[in-house]
């Protein structure tokens, strides 16, 4: 077993899209810091079962399966997850997709499924959660809060990004919707943030590092001057899931080494 700080040692946690990408490596994380780890997919069990299978050798974990945008799936997997660990401390919201188009040519299809899975699919998601955090009135001890909400945002909470109106809108969406949820929910101990990651190396955004010409394009729009992993974002949801945030609630986490600090004008101007 790796030699890891098991932060989240006795907690479970569902994390959503978790059989590629981001949320693979939050799966992954919150094995090794502890957790016994819920590993939500739609499409492939057998990368699902393959991410259980690195958690078990040192934890717990199981798949399930569920489309996000799916208000029956969701609910089934809720009690699913709550029939096999017993009860829930920490959700992560990531199932994410891109639909990317210009604006005279994205259909309403695009449209919808991007709204689906990066908005209404974390709303569903989060409801469950909220729901089963009350359910068990108070927190086991030691830990402080009775519930941990993350959602996997993106810079675009914040950046525009033409030809992907359908993105940037529900991901500004996940920033309001988490501030309002974390706002009505904070007096019962339950803690809602973001993560925005900037520009991680996954299948979504492919083109944008797979060549070195790509990459180095993308560069320019990172201070920091390199592309961030999977693992990036993983270690930060570790921090924000446990009681070392427990002062954190309706936050955004930039994680994106400084793309949003308006790299143009890095220069003397
Ligand atoms: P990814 O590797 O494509 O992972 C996306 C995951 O979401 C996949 O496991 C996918 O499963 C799952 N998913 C999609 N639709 C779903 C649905 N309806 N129900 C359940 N699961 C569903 O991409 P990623 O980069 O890790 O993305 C994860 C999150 O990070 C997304 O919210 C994305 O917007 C966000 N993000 C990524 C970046 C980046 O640079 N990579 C930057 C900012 C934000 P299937 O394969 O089965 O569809």
């Amino acid at each position: 077993m790796p030699q890891v700080n098991r932060i989240l040692r006795g907690q479970t946690a569902l994390v959503t899209g978790a059989s590629s990408g981001i949320g693979r490596a939050i799966a992954l994380a919150f094995g090794a810091a502890g957790a016994a780890v819920g590993v939500n997919y739609r499409s492939d069990r057998k990368a699902a079962e393959r991410v259980v299978t690195e958690i078990v050798k040192h934890g717990e974990a199981a798949a399930f399966h569920a489309d996000v945008t799916d208000e029956r799936q969701v609910e089934a997997m809720f009690a699913a997850f709550l029939e096999r660990f017993g009860t829930l401390d920490i959700l992560v919201a990531n199932a994410g997709i891109q639909r990317d188009a210009p604006i005279a040519e994205m259909t309403l299809a695009d449209w919808r499924a991007v709204l689906d899975v990066n908005l209404t699919g974390q709303f569903l998601c989060a409801r469950a959660a909220i729901r089963a955090f009350r359910a068990r009135k108070q927190a086991p001890p030691p830990l402080r809060a009775l519930g941990k909400i993350i959602c996997i945002s993106s810079v675009h909470e914040v950046i525009p990004w033409a030809y992907r109106v359908n993105y940037a809108a529900s991901k500004g969406g996940v920033m309001l919707m988490m501030k309002s949820l974390a706002q009505e929910v904070a007096a019962e101990k339950i803690r809602v943030n973001s993560i925005a990651p900037g520009a991680i190396r996954t299948d979504i955004n492919r083109a944008a590092w797979a060549t070195p010409a790509a990459l180095e394009a993308l560069l320019e729009l990172v201070p920091y001057g390199r592309i961030g992993e999977p693992e990036d974002v993983a270690r930060a949801a570790v921090w924000l899931a446990s009681d070392d945030s427990d002062y954190v609630t309706g936050t955004t986490l930039f994680v994106d080494g400084g793309m949003t600090l308006y790299p143009g004008f890095e220069g003397e101007g």
